[in-house]
């Protein structure tokens, strides 16, 4: 099976073809969490473009965050839709710690404990040949 192959199955992201998000996922690939800034003006754009809406330039580059976060809000999935996707499964949304309204989705397995505001870390996770950040709760 093809790398493309896998990703139109599972949904994975077009990691080098896509120019507005291909910078997040080649430092996801470096163990890295980016989040998408205008060099000019400074503004966060999340979710991230090669545009920035404030100030109108195309200067945008990817800093570095910390890759701690605290849960803002979950689902548990358990109709199952696709066969790569067995349910049941949670889809959690995370703010991140250091850039507050900015948040992400990650994917946990099962029905876990969980509680709005816990603290919650990035674990980078490949599939397909593409590294994810996903989230875990934070041990301790
Ligand atoms: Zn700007």
């Amino acid at each position: 099976m093809s790398d493309s192959t896998i990703r139109i199955r599972t949904g994975l992201p077009p990691v080098t073809e896509d120019p507005d998000t291909r910078g997040f996922f080649e430092a996801a690939a470096q163990g890295r969490l980016v989040i998408a800034a205008c060099e000019l003006c400074q503004r966060i754009i999340h979710l991230p473009s090669s545009f920035c809406a404030e100030c109108g330039r195309h200067s945008v580059s990817w800093r570095d965050v910390a890759p701690r976060g605290t849960l803002h809000s979950w689902t548990v999935v358990e109709h199952q839709v696709h066969p790569d996707f067995p349910v049941p499964y949670t889809c959690v949304l995370v703010e991140l710690d250091e850039l507050p309204g900015v948040r992400l989705l990650g994917h946990l397995d099962g029905r876990p404990e969980l509680r709005i505001g816990m603290p919650m870390v990035v674990e980078f996770v490949e599939v397909g040949g593409v590294t994810i950040p996903d989230w875990v709760p934070a041990q301790g």
